[in-house]
């Protein structure tokens, strides 16, 4: 990213910087499942300029096409002038929720996530009765509704619910030898649903001789509601986030997060979020270096690869998914891939960078059908490689890889690369 944060969000100088040569138009994962011009990066550039400007008034049908974004950056990728979409249309959210407000039960999602005990009680009251409403599928931890409901169809795959969350499952401190620390960083999804992540997580760290800080008073890093335009969330979980881990931050060696969209928030989005207040922005800079992607911080800093290289090789064939997380704001593919080649064979895909279509909470309540259309390409190109795996450092691509894999009947199933690491490290 080469323009500064000023430039970025001054932003109908940037919808003047747009040069319309329409490079970002193929990769676009809105436009290939809704081909219309305004909805593809040059239209939305377009009409933020002219919103900015005064030009456009934000009515129903700019709110509808503003949120009609996956946020996904596969146009930055490809833009030649670094044009930065994602984040002007995640600005422009915010506008949105103050003038349209935000509907009821994104509101019920998002006070949860600024409350751990209401999170750890609601999610703990969904395990008691999910199985009165939905029908478990316990081999991908997922499920599906009894009855349809307006905004929940029958057909709908979901995330399971966990008896007891991650952090509530271990002491906070976990002693392996007292010679290196980290804390870890785990994630709504990976805390309540995908609990074998963070276990997995925990079995590396111990045959590494890793001491682990699980920091029990993290918020959820409020990537969902910084996507909704929620700021009064992002502001309040942020301050809260970033204070912590000032406060525990020089008794470990890093922060570790096996989640890229998460780790993207910590890392990035926080400094973005603050461009206008300076004294938080240095505060959020300074904590960001600390904060790594799981298999990002143990393939550099640690000996994970050659441990794994003596393990046994195991027969099953994996397939790596880019999440946009990882790949294109943090530059995370190679790491991944190489741990788990130590043990695996890997098959790519045909295009492991396209986007999944997961596209945060909008796209995954009121604008389902793109979401369940963006999926079609992704699990097609996994049902190709007839991998007995597909591997993504990311439980959002995972609750919606999941899905798309169920609605294609695609039987490959999805694990985090961390737990292919500890199933290896188990041989
Ligand atoms: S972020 Fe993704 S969906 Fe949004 S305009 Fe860019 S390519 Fe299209
Ligand atoms: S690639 Fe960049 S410069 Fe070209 S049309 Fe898209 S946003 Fe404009």
């Amino acid at each position: 990213m080469d323009k500064n944060l000023d430039d970025i969000f001054n932003f109908d100088k940037v919808a003047d910087d747009c040069v319309k040569c329409g490079k970002c138009i193929p990769v676009c994962t809105i436009h290939n499942v809704n081909a219309d011009e305004v909805t593809s990066p040059r239209g939305f550039i377009d009409l933020l300029g002219a919103y900015k400007r005064g030009h456009l008034e934000l009515d129903q049908t700019a709110k509808d096409i503003f949120e009609s974004c996956f946020l996904c950056t596969n146009c930055v990728d490809a833009c030649p002038k670094d044009i930065p979409t994602d984040m002007i249309i995640e600005q422009v959210r915010s506008d949105i929720a103050q003038k349209f407000g935000i509907a009821w039960y994104k509101k019920a999602f998002f006070l949860l996530l600024r409350h751990r005990w209401m999170n750890d009680v609601a999610f703990k009251l969904g395990w008691t009765f999910q199985t009165c409403g939905f029908k478990i599928k316990a081999e991908t931890n997922s499920m599906n509704a009894r009855v349809s409901l307006p905004i929940l169809k029958t057909d709908r795959i979901l995330p399971s619910l966990s008896k007891t969350s991650f952090l509530n499952s271990h002491e906070e401190n976990i002693n392996n030898g007292g010679k290196r620390k980290v804390a870890v960083f785990i994630g709504c999804l990976a805390n309540y649903n995908y609990v074998d992540i963070g276990e997995s997580l925990l079995e590396i760290l111990a045959a590494l001789g890793i001491d682990a800080f699980l920091a029990k008073d993290q918020k959820c890093c409020s990537a969902p509601a910084y996507f909704t335009g929620d700021f009064d969330t992002v502001d309040s979980n942020a301050k809260h986030n970033i204070a912590y881990f000032e406060s525990f931050s020089r008794d470990v060696e890093a922060i570790i997060v096996p989640e890229a969209t998460c780790s993207a928030m910590l890392k990035i989005d926080y400094e973005h979020y603050f461009h206008d207040d300076p004294a938080w922005k240095a505060r959020a800079q300074s904590v960001q270096r600390k904060i790594f992607m799981a298999t990002e911080w143990l393939q550099h800093h640690t000996d994970l690869e050659q441990l794994l290289a003596s393990k046994k090789k195991d027969t099953k064939i994996v397939t790596y998914h880019d999440p946009c997380h990882a790949r294109k704001m943090q530059g995370i593919h190679k790491e991944p891939r190489n741990l788990i080649r130590q043990n695996y064979k890997i098959v790519e895909m045909s295009d492991p960078n396209v986007c999944c279509g997961f596209g945060g909470v909008t796209m995954q309540s009121e604008k389902y059908h793109f979401a369940k259309a963006a999926g079609i390409p992704k699990a097609a190109m996994i049902r190709d490689t007839k991998a007995d795996v597909v591997s993504a450092e990311c439980s959002a691509c995972r609750m919606q890889i999941n899905a798309s894999m169920g609605y294609a009947d695609v039987k490959t199933i999805f694990k985090n690369p961390i737990e292919l690491i500890a199933e290896a490290l188990r041989n």
